[in-house]
């Protein structure tokens, strides 16, 4: 599996990814709202663009589709439930749903509501697994929930399929918010030092070659995977004393939501 992850870098900070077999050069484009820069860089590297996949159906995600389809045939793939919200949709899909790109990739739907309720992220089953997750997961932090979501799906999704996945998943997300992501970790845990660390570096990089986290990291820098930690659990007391000593996951997770809501 070939990946190639483009930055727009337009003001919404969108990621754009190519998801190409080695072998025939087939190639799916994830999100690709500056579609121009997607079918430039499949044609410096001999790929064809056959499909499009949408996480969701927020404009910023689909917008690129119609372009790319006239200019490609490819047929977009996305979740069922927003088929008829996006239009133009050839494939709706469900929870384990497979996405095969040429001979050799395949890569698994699951099923992620919170940003929205009809929600996909793609992981792929090779050595090293990647998640190609849309809104639902950024570096750092977690999609809000303000256009069609609920933080309790969002909870359970992180919960219940992310936090589940091997350490080694790398993460793609599809906007690049690391800094400032970090901050907020900080801010909720300032003794962070792994997101000290990182915040350094993020602040001083080329949002182009922005480094790919994994899971592993995720659990360490991102403050909506550290819901059990007593720092981040004591801090979010002062905001909210009516959580009491014990907050269960959830509530940390919703109130830590809703502080970054207006963070
Ligand atoms: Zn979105
Ligand atoms: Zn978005």
């Amino acid at each position: 599996m070939l990946t190639e992850r483009i930055w727009s870098g337009n003001s919404l900070r969108n990621f754009h990814y190519l998801i190409a077999c080695a072998e025939t050069g087939e190639a799916l484009a994830v999100d690709p709202l500056e579609w121009r820069m997607c079918l430039d860089a499949a044609r410096r590297r001999g790929w064809e663009i056959t499909q499009i996949l949408n996480t969701h159906e927020h404009t910023d995600h689909t917008g690129g589709n119609a372009g790319l389809k006239a200019a490609t045939k490819a047929k977009v793939a996305a979740h069922a439930g927003a088929a008829e919200r996006i239009g133009g949709v050839d494939r709706g899909l469900k929870k384990g749903d497979v996405i095969r790109v040429g001979r050799t990739v395949e890569l698994e739907c699951l099923d992620t509501p919170g940003h929205t309720m009809t929600h996909v992220c793609l992981l792929s089953h090779t050595d090293e697994p990647a998640l190609f997750c849309g809104d639902t997961l950024f570096n750092a932090g977690a999609g809000n929930c303000f256009n069609g979501g609920q933080p309790e799906a969002l909870y359970d999704t992180f919960v219940t399929q992310l936090a589940r996945l091997p350490d080694s998943t790398r993460v793609y997300p599809g906007h690049e918010y690391l800094a400032r992501n970090l901050e907020f970790t900080l801010d909720r845990e300032p003794g962070n030092e792994d997101a000290a660390a990182l915040l350094t570096q993020a602040r001083q990089h080329d949002p182009a070659a922005a480094r790919v986290t994994t899971l592993a990291e995720e659990k360490r820098i991102n403050t909506f995977f550290r819901l059990q930690n007593p720092r981040v659990i004591a801090r979010l007391r002062e905001a909210f004393p009516d959580i009491g000593e014990h907050p269960d996951a959830k509530t940390v997770f919703v109130r830590l939501r809703e502080l970054r809501n207006r963070w």
